[in-house]
C-alpha cells in the first residue's frame, strides 16, 4: 500500500468526552456523515459512543442503516433525502428521521402506515442557512399537519432542529438572528401542544463557543475528529486531538544537476546540484493537485519540504537539498503530529479541513493506529 490512512479511534473517543464536558447538560450527537469525515463510519461511530455520544447523525440514510446493521442500537438521526426515502427501511430500523416539507412528511407517513409503526421525527427549520429545512412562513401549516398525524398515532414528533450558517465566525450577527428564529419556531410548536424531546442547533463551532445555544443536544462533527473549527483563545485547540494521520514512504532518492526541471511542465527548476525525493502518492490518493508548486509541505525525518513542481496522479517530488540523509523507505508524513496538519493543507490549497479529511480518508481503507 503506497499510502497509509491511520485513524486513532481512541482520539475520537477522547474528543467526544471533551465535547460532552463542554456540552454540560446537553446530549451529544456524533456526526458521522460522509464515512465519518473519512474516518470510517462504523468504527468512528463506536468510538463516539464510547466517549458518551448518545446520538449519531448521518446525512445519507444509507449510512444510518449501515450503523444499525453493524449493531448500533442507540439513537440515530438521518436527514438528507427527498420523497424517495428509503422510508420503509428507516422505519423498520427505528432510525430517527428529519423532514422539512409536507411532501416528505407524507412520504414518511405512507411508510409508517404500511409498517404499522410510528417513526420518531425531527422537523428541520430553515432559520436562515438557506439550505435544507422548512422556512418560517410555511412552518405553521407543517406543524398543524404534524400535530394531526401525531394525534392519530401515525408519527411521533420528538425534535425540532436547525443549522447555523456562520457558526465558525463567533460574533457574526446571523448567529443570534438564527437563534431568535429558532425560538419563534419552538414557540409555534409549543402553542400547538407538541412536546419535544430534543431541540438542537449547535454544530462543533457553536458547541465550543456558544453554550447558550446548546439546547438539549449538540451535533459536533469536525471537532470530534480533532480539528477545531474556530480558534481556541487559550491556544490549546480546546484539548482536541487529531485522529487522522496520512503517511507514505520515499520511493526514490537521486542526484540531479542545477537547472533540472521537475515534474510535468517543469514548474520547478533546481537552482543547484541537489537530491530529489520521489513520493509515491498523488491526486488519485487524495493529495490535492493545488498543493503543488511549493504550496503544501510534507515532513521527512523531522524536516518539512515543499512539494516541488506539480502533483501527478500517483506521485510528486520534493527537493531534499544536496546534503540530505533522506533515503528510500523513509517515512513521509503528509498529515500527522510529525508533520503538517489538515489545517495546513487547507490553507495551502484554499479549502477547509473538512475537505482535506474527506478526500484523504474517503478513497482508501483505514488502518487502526
Ligand atoms: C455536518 C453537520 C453538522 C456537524 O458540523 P461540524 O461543523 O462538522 O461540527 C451538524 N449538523 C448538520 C445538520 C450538519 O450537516
Amino acid at each position: 500500500m503506497s499510502i497509509a490512512i491511520r485513524i486513532d479511534y481512541d482520539a475520537i473517543t477522547a474528543n467526544v468526552r471533551t465535547l460532552r464536558e463542554r456540552a454540560a447538560d446537553a446530549q451529544v450527537m456524533g456526526v458521522v456523515k460522509a464515512d465519518a469525515y473519512g474516518h470510517g463510519l462504523v468504527q468512528a461511530g463506536r468510538a463516539a459512543r464510547a466517549g458518551g455520544a448518545t446520538w449519531l447523525g448521518t446525512a445519507q440514510p444509507g449510512e444510518a442503516l449501515q450503523l444499525r446493521e453493524a449493531g448500533d442500537t442507540g439513537r440515530i438521526l438521518t436527514w438528507l433525502y427527498g420523497t424517495d426515502g428509503p422510508f420503509d427501511s428507516l422505519v423498520a430500523a427505528d432510525i430517527d428521521m428529519s423532514f422539512g416539507s409536507l411532501k416528505v412528511l407524507e412520504a414518511i407517513v405512507e411508510a409508517a402506515r404500511a409498517a404499522g409503526r410510528a417513526p420518531r421525527l425531527h422537523l428541520f427549520v430553515d432559520t436562515g442557512l438557506g439550505r435544507e429545512g422548512c422556512p418560517l412562513d410555511l412552518l405553521p401549516d407543517l406543524l398543524d399537519r404534524a400535530k394531526q398525524l401525531q394525534d392519530e398515532g401515525v408519527i411521533r414528533m420528538v425534535g425540532m432542529w436547525s443549522h447555523l450558517a456562520w457558526a465558525d465566525q463567533p460574533g457574526h450577527p446571523t448567529i443570534n438572528r438564527q437563534a431568535t428564529v429558532f425560538l419563534v419556531a419552538l414557540e409555534l410548536a409549543e402553542e400547538r401542544g407538541i412536546a419535544l424531546e430534543v431541540r438542537h442547533l449547535a454544530n462543533s463551532a457553536a458547541t465550543l463557543t456558544r453554550p447558550d445555544l446548546h439546547f438539549d443536544l449538540v451535533r459536533p462533527g469536525i471537532a470530534m475528529y480533532g480539528r477545531p473549527p474556530v480558534q481556541d483563545p487559550d491556544g490549546r485547540d480546546f484539548g482536541l486531538v487529531p485522529a487522522m494521520s496520512v503517511t507514505t514512504r520515499v520511493a526514490l532518492v537521486k542526484p540531479v544537476h542545477a537547472g533540472q526541471g521537475v515534474s510535468y511542465g517543469h514548474e520547478y527548476t533546481t537552482s543547484r546540484e541537489t537530491m530529489l525525493g520521489l513520493v509515491p502518492v498523488g491526486y488519485a490518493d487524495g493529495v490535492f493537485r493545488g498543493g503543488g508548486g511549493g504550496r503544501a509541505h510534507v515532513a521527512i525525518r523531522g524536516t518539512r519540504y515543499p512539494i516541488a513542481g506539480r502533483v501527478c496522479m500517483d506521485q510528486f517530488v520534493v527537493d531534499l537539498g544536496p546534503d540530505t540523509e533522506v533515503t528510500e523507505g523513509d517515512e513521509v508524513t503528509l498529515i500527522g503530529p510529525a508533520g503538517p496538519s489538515a489545517g495546513d493543507w487547507a490553507d495551502a490549497v484554499g479549502t477547509i479541513d473538512y475537505e482535506i479529511l474527506c478526500r484523504f480518508g474517503g478513497l482508501r481503507p483505514k488502518v487502526e493506529a
